[in-house]
């Protein structure tokens, strides 16, 4: 039986940019894997033996989706991980390194170009990068306007300490294609916002250990949430979220849904097979 090719998860801890994903030698922001209920692994399984996180996403997951942090990541990451039908890598520029990275932009508007979603981008105003907040905010509106020339893309969007600005530069530009909030750790008026706008939300493990991150979860639409990994950055106990291990993701979800575990499970799927669906369109 061919197993459908389905929805995201995404693996990632609060994001500082100062590691790598050892195994594959460049950084990688972050890891959506998405998984049929069928193949879904639960968190009290044991961890499959990974030559890399690359290849073990690819045998295990249905889907999984790669985000990048600058555009030349991204350019050396698509020359190493061969082409798959199963796994993305997408452009992207990360906030915490706009400073940094932002004579590549007119690298990530040529890669955007080519690519069927982006990320990770967005906006930081958190006191540590706000400094180059007027850069960050210069990026963001030059991908999201670029998405929007384009006929819309689906973009893994950072929002921590910028939430309603990275909302209110979505809607500076109608047609841009679907946001994907990642680790939303704003207010839950913010939230109502979001969701209003029609945003998705990538729920990780690392979001689900804290009270604020599970209050927000249970807000936000059913129908609109995929699992994230978000490693190598995103860790429980010490260790990285690996992108086929957000069982634990949908264990937690049943709690705060007060659902069964398999209807979470079947609802996270199918989240992730129509998000897959639309980045094709
Ligand atoms: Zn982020």
């Amino acid at each position: 039986m061919r197993v459908y090719r389905c929805a995201p998860v995404r693996l990632l801890s609060r994001c500082t940019l100062n590691s790598t994903w050892e195994p594959l030698h460049f950084p990688l922001r972050a890891l959506w894997a998405i998984f049929c209920s069928n193949r879904g692994l639960s968190s009290t399984q044991p961890q499959p033996k990974a030559p890399t996180p690359y290849a073990e996403a690819l045998a295990v997951n249905d889907f999984t989706w790669l985000v990048t942090t600058s555009p030349r990541a991204y350019a050396a990451t698509s020359k190493i991980l061969p082409p798959a039908s199963n796994l993305i890598v997408t452009p992207g520029l990360h906030p915490e390194v706009a400073d940094t990275k932002a004579s590549e932009l007119e690298l990530l508007l040529a890669q955007i170009d080519a690519s069927v979603a982006v990320g990770e981008v967005g906006l930081d105003g958190s006191s540590r990068y706000k400094a180059h907040y007027a850069v960050q905010l210069r990026i963001f509106q030059a991908v999201v306007s670029c998405c929007q020339a384009k006929g819309g893309r689906v973009l893994s969007v950072h929002s921590r300490s910028a939430a309603d600005a990275v909302l209110d530069t979505l809607r500076q530009y109608p047609g841009f294609g679907l946001a994907v909030m990642h680790w939303f750790t704003d207010s839950p008026a913010s939230l109502r916002r979001a969701s209003a706008l029609g945003c998705w939300f990538s729920v990780g493990p690392a979001m689900l250990k804290s009270a604020n991150g599970r209050n927000l979860v249970s807000l936000m639409p059913r129908e609109r949430v995929v699992p994230e990994s978000d490693g190598p950055f995103g860790a429980v106990m010490g260790k990285p979220v690996m992108p086929w291990e957000t069982g634990q993701v949908t264990d937690t979800l049943a709690e705060l849904w007060t659902l069964p575990v398999a209807e979470v499970a079947q609802t996270l799927n199918a989240n992730g097979k129509r998000l897959i669906a639309l980045m094709s369109n």
